[in-house]
């Protein structure tokens, strides 16, 4: 089934008008994986913050729907509570409250505003333990405050693992492999792969190749001038790996 489907997106910065999006095309399925790549001011960033209804942009044509709903009659948190939503990096670190009760407050906020009753600290407990493993988090990690001591990597798996919990279906991954070394983006990629299931999808955006010898992209597209540009399969990363993005024709 389909999750997303965007059709001739084009997008503004709110506060200047400047065109940023011009005609963006994407449909995404259940069970995806679809990682959108190009040079750096292409407009990926702009393209998932537009997804999210982050308000320093203005949709200026075209549609985005998103599990047959209009996204555009949504504001954000009616979004995520659909299933559509972008990690959110918190690189504060909050002293005194720790992850687990940080992952229950947001989770039972979510379930408040589903209409589903909260859950105890048990059954929370319960609902996240597998998923601690999916992203191969230790359990001390829980107890540790919010963002404590993380490394880079922990703090991306971090990030994995809250769209594992709070139940994304279209989960969006923005530069989730920047400054990371190769043993740390193994582990991120392991992560992404471990909350992949056959119902829900994930887009990545990344300006690198290197994150796809560890995921397997359903669908690789290039962004260039605030459009994609081409669509293929792995072996379009691969080209951009060998010849870079200058043998991207321009829209
Ligand atoms: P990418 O993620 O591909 O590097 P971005 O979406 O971040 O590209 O940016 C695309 C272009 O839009 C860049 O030229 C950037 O400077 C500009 N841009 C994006 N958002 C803003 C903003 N809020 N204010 C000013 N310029 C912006
Ligand atoms: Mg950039
Ligand atoms: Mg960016």
């Amino acid at each position: 089934e389909i999750l997303l489907e965007v059709k001739d997106l084009s997008a503004a910065i709110a506060e200047s008008k400047q065109p940023i999006l011009k005609g963006v095309n994407l449909s995404v399925y259940e069970g995806e994986v679809h990682v959108v790549m190009g040079k750096n001011g292409s407009g990926k960033s702009t393209f998932a913050k537009v997804l999210v209804g982050h308000p320093d942009y203005e949709v200026t044509g075209g549609s985005i729907v998103f599990k047959g709903e209009n996204v555009l009659d949504m504001d954000p948190e009616e979004r995520s509570l659909a299933g559509l939503f972008m990690s959110f990096q918190s690189p504060i670190e909050i002293p005194g409250v720790s992850n687990i009760d940080f992952l229950q407050m947001a989770y039972n906020a979510r379930r408040r505003k589903l209409g589903q009753p909260e859950l105890s600290p048990i059954e929370f407990y319960g609902y996240i333990s597998p998923k601690l493993e999916l992203v191969n988090m230790k359990v001390d990690f829980l107890n540790r405050n919010v963002n404590e001591g993380f490394s880079g990597g922990e703090r991306k798996r971090n990030e994995i693992f809250q769209l594992a919990v709070l139940g994304a279906d279209l989960a969006i991954l923005d530069e989730i492999d920047s400054g990371l070394d190769v043993d740390a983006l193994r582990d991120v990629a392991k992560a992404v792969n471990g909350i992949l299931t056959a119902k829900n999808s994930v887009l990545m955006i990344t300006h690198y190749h290197r994150l796809l010898d560890y995921v397997k992209p359903t669908y690789v597209h290039i962004m260039e001038g605030g459009r994609i540009v081409e669509t293929g399969k792995e072996s379009v990363a691969k080209r951009i790996e060998k010849e870079g993005y200058n043998a991207i024709p321009a829209a």
